[in-house]
């Protein structure tokens, strides 16, 4: 199901190969987030374009709505959202907690308010699995205890102990094997929990491993110092999935010490705020010296926009808010990603990658504007 088919010599840097039911993808890969079957403002077929074989949902909330009765209709998600690339779900623990559901957790799992009925529900383990099951994703993800940064050594041991017991009850639950099944490693940035966790977790035979809980608002140095035990720890037949993390600067790191996929909004949020991304660090296109700019956002960037549009067309757009603006500024956002990571890859082949993530950390300049 995985195979390591190259490692970097002066780093941990991988590539390898993650055969799913809908095909084999290489590692490492970056997936948009489509939470609501959708990559915000972009359909399947300019999502192609940008290089996206695999994108993330959100199990839970599409189970709320348009509900599993809607999907069940096309014989799951991809032919819902017209999608034939990779598809990972969320069980979606994450969205409650972030989204201002007001869960209460316990032992059996998550009870929260159904934003659409009012009615009271409770995710249980068991539910997100089949939720996930029906939803006929790729890649699965258990549910978890996801806890936000703050929370007490005492919770976040809570958290570690029942993300795993949860985990046993998704193992077992799955009732098809054909859908792979990560489960997701918690401990915030406490390195004695986080490795308690990483060695219970591992104990279960998953397809994978997710680091959770990071890139939520702790420090940087903290975030990857777990990144790097989690790498250490974690079994190498295995691929490592790093959830939240897509800044460039973040992905060229993570990828060096030894991960293999990537789910996060920034390409498509910084986007949405008029930040395009270049080599040499995000522009803002607002900016006035843009308005006669007659050059794309970025020279020998293949993507849609930079073939089509200039700057100063597309300063003019956003200035305008015309929401054409925003759907072609995250197109080039994505495509700049995954352009990114196929260049990472191509650099680990050839044995130049920490070269080549040195160079670019150094052009990169985020301050620039
Ligand atoms: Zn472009």
């Amino acid at each position: 199901m995985f195979k390591i088919l190259h490692e970097d010599k002066s780093t941990s840097a991988r590539i390898g190969l993650l055969k799913t039911k809908s095909g084999t993808i290489e590692t490492p890969f970056f997936m948009p987030v489509a939470t609501k079957a959708s990559v915000k403002l972009i359909d399947s077929d300019h999502l192609k374009n940008t290089g996206t074989k695999a994108v993330i949902s959100n199990a839970l909330v599409l189970s709320l709505y348009p509900g599993l009765e809607t999907t069940k209709k096309f014989k799951g998600l991809h032919k819902f959202m017209n999608f034939d690339g990779i598809i990972a779900t969320d069980s979606g623990g994450f969205q409650i907690i972030r989204e201002g559901f007001n869960p209460k957790i316990d032992n059996f799992g998550l009870h929260f308010k159904n934003p659409y009925t009012g009615k009271k529900e409770l995710l249980t383990p068991e539910k997100a699995i089949k939720i996930q099951n029906e939803l006929g994703s790729d890649i699965m993800m258990c549910l978890d205890d996801m806890l936000l940064p703050g929370s007490s050594e005492e919770r976040v041991a809570q958290g570690v102990k029942r993300t795993y017991e949860w985990a046993k009850i998704c193992y077992k639950s799955n009732k098809n094997k054909n859908q792979l099944l990560f489960g997701i490693t918690q401990g915030g940035v406490d390195k004695e929990l986080r490795k308690k966790s990483i060695s219970l977790m591992t104990s279960i035979d998953f397809d994978g491993f997710s680091i959770g809980g990071l890139a939520i608002g702790e420090h940087k140095k903290d975030m990857f110092d777990i990144v790097k035990i989690s790498c250490s720890l974690l079994p190498k037949d295995k691929p490592r999935y790093l959830m939240g993390v897509g800044s460039p600067q973040d992905l060229l790191k993570a990828i060096s010490l030894g991960i293999d996929m990537f789910d996060s909004v920034y390409p498509t949020r910084t986007a949405r705020r008029n930040s395009l991304l270049t080599k040499k660090g995000p522009i803002k296109i607002l900016r006035s010296i843009y308005r006669e700019d007659t050059s794309p956002i970025e020279k020998g960037c293949n993507c849609y926009v930079c073939q089509n549009y200039s700057k100063a067309y597309l300063h003019h757009l956003a200035r305008s808010k015309e929401l054409s603006s925003m759907m072609l500024n995250s197109i080039h956002n994505i495509t700049f990603i995954q352009n990114l990571i196929e260049e990472a890859k191509q650099h680990i082949k050839e044995g130049t990658f920490d070269k080549f993530e040195k160079e670019f950390i150094s052009d990169y300049k985020i301050n620039k504007e």
